[in-house]
């Protein structure tokens, strides 16, 4: 595994057709696009780690599945009141679906979406509240109590987050969202504004690889059947209008954040935390998923192989 993670950084990792960074925040935009990081951790406990594995980013939409966890922990199948299940076909933070569908989002994994989340777990609690929540969820399921958001990150989404905005004000006008939408977006912000590096997210992914039980630690964090849901979500939707080829080319579960990251699981098999700053044309690392590509060609763990 070692021999392909050192592969992987001397090939994809050193291309120059990198993509292009997120600029909507000066603290993505001013990201080095030359890092790249991967890490492998393995369901028998070994981590695998090569590039920029321990530089920390931002996790951005990564943290959706992190969110998604937590409101089914609260609300079960009731969950599935805010959001849909089904791939939305179109960018991330698309407007138009939402009109034809009477304000409730396709799935947990487009912004709308995972806004709409943001209100299934807020409840009637503070925004400190339900991040508190958030935050110690993601540091136990990577066992790691150093992990943090980035203040800074929060306060610019905040800032510049107006198509946000309107799509929470949207789903507010069709009752989909119930608390005050500054609670809601402050929640969202925030939990994307999570800051982990390649090591820290393979650790938080290992439970959706172990059939919903952390197979380190042994602790149980979902249920074998939920674990096997938030995959399928993760495969049908977690690449937004880029969910279809990421599943042609590399066959496996996944969520990408503008940070350029990707955690994309091989159940049975490990988590896999990769991130190259630079992005394609719908919003995914542009190298990450090539070296997700190579590393499950490497490796046959394609969930259709
Ligand atoms: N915070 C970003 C946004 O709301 C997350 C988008 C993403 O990572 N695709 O626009």
């Amino acid at each position: 595994m070692q021999e392909i993670l050192d592969d992987i950084v001397a090939t994809i990792g050193s291309s120059t057709e990198r993509g292009r960074v997120a600029d909507y925040i000066p603290e993505l935009a001013g990201v080095n696009p030359q890092q790249f990081g991967i890490c492998v951790a393995t369901v028998d406990g070994q981590l695998f780690s090569a590039g920029h594995s321990q530089q920390l980013f931002s996790i951005q939409s990564i943290s959706k599945v992190f969110s998604l966890t937590v409101a089914l922990g609260k609300l079960g199948d009731g969950v599935w009141k805010w959001v849909g299940r089904e791939p939305s076909g179109d960018p991330f933070n698309s407007i138009v679906q939402l009109e034809h569908e009477h304000g409730k989002p396709r799935n947990p994994f487009i912004n709308a979406g995972a806004i709409a989340i943001s209100d299934a777990i807020l409840m009637k609690h503070l925004p400190r509240e339900a991040l508190a929540e958030i935050l110690s969820f993601v540091r136990f399921i990577a066992d790691d109590e150093s992990i943090c958001f980035d203040d800074k990150v929060a306060k610019s989404e905040l800032e510049t987050g107006e198509r946000n905005r309107a799509l929470a004000h949207f789903m507010a006008a069709y009752g989909i969202i119930k608390n005050p939408v500054d609670y809601v977006l402050g929640t969202y912000f925030h939990h994307c504004a999570i800051a982990m590096n390649c090591q820290q997210l393979a650790r938080a992914g290992l439970f959706l690889a172990g059939d919903g039980r952390n197979p380190v630690t042994g602790v149980r964090v979902v249920s074998a059947s939920r674990a096997r849901r938030i995959n399928s979500l993760m495969l049908m939707c977690g690449h937004y209008d880029g969910s279809g080829e990421f599943a042609f080319r590399v066959g496996l579960p996944g969520k990408s954040g503008v940070g350029g990251g990707i955690l994309a699981i091989a159940p049975g098999h490990a988590s896999i935390a990769v991130w190259s700053p630079g992005l394609d044309d719908v919003g995914n690392s542009k190298l990450g998923s090539q070296a997700l590509e190579r590393l499950v060609m490497k490796t046959g763990w394609s969930i259709f192989a």
